[in-house]
């Protein structure tokens, strides 16, 4: 059973991790795809690839390009399907700062193959993962500064109001494909400054208003 700490509240049990693809303007610009024609689309990782505060993420096999992606992170504390985007909300137990780690290389070589990305995207301790904020205590999140340092330097940074399509009609989108649960996760995406990381490194993601999250790049 894999676990979230809640801050003023009950650990939650994670049922799934969906995650939201070039969903900031600029971050899909970089990544060589157009914002205005490409619509969001999803993939996922295993529960079992939460990783937690404060830990150390053991470099992964088979990459020479461990990339980082800080992204608002969504909690479900109740599910549908269908659910209109006005609904949405309702659904939503709390929010965290999380890391949607990628092997880049992997993901490249599976774009150009036409091949799936999970082995790029949701391998073992893939989905660091920050303590929980109830949504009684933040209110709906639509704006704030989301921002990445590795060993202090800043790498990513931009503003969760910036999302080309908003945390409610992303769980509506979602819900249109899977009904949704209790207990799922929802990375949704990340702002453009993505880049590589290496054994050592600390990361520390922050995004206002939530507690923070930071982990320690480990030896491969
Ligand atoms: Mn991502």
């Amino acid at each position: 059973m894999i676990t979230l700490p809640v801050i003023n509240g009950a650990d939650i049990t994670v049922r799934r991790i969906y995650c939201v693809g070039q969903n900031y303007r600029a971050h899909a610009l970089e990544m060589g795809a157009d914002p205005d024609r490409a619509p969001p689309f999803f993939f996922t990782k295993p529960a079992d690839a939460i990783l937690h505060d404060g830990a150390t993420m053991p470099y992964p096999p088979m990459t020479d390009a461990l990339e980082h992606e800080v992204e608002l992170v969504v909690a479900l504390a109740r599910g549908g399907r269908d659910v209109p985007p006005g609904q949405a909300t309702a659904l939503i137990h709390g929010y965290a700062v999380g890391l949607d780690m990628t092997r880049r290389d992997l993901q490249a070589s599976a774009k150009r193959a036409g091949r799936p990305w999970d082995m790029a995207k949701g391998f073992d301790h893939s989905a660091p993962c920050g303590p929980l904020s109830r949504i009684e205590d933040t209110g709906p999140l639509t704006q704030g500064a989301i921002r990445l340092l590795v060993d202090g330097e800043l790498r990513q940074h931009g503003n969760i109001a910036d999302m080309i399509w908003s945390v409610a009609e992303v769980i509506a989108e979602l819900s249109r494909y899977n009904t949704l649960a209790p207990g799922d996760l929802i990375y949704t995406g990340t702002p453009a400054g993505v880049g590589k990381t290496h054994p050592g490194n600390r990361l520390d993601a922050h995004i206002d208003g939530l507690v923070g999250l930071g982990i320690t790049i480990g030896e491969r």
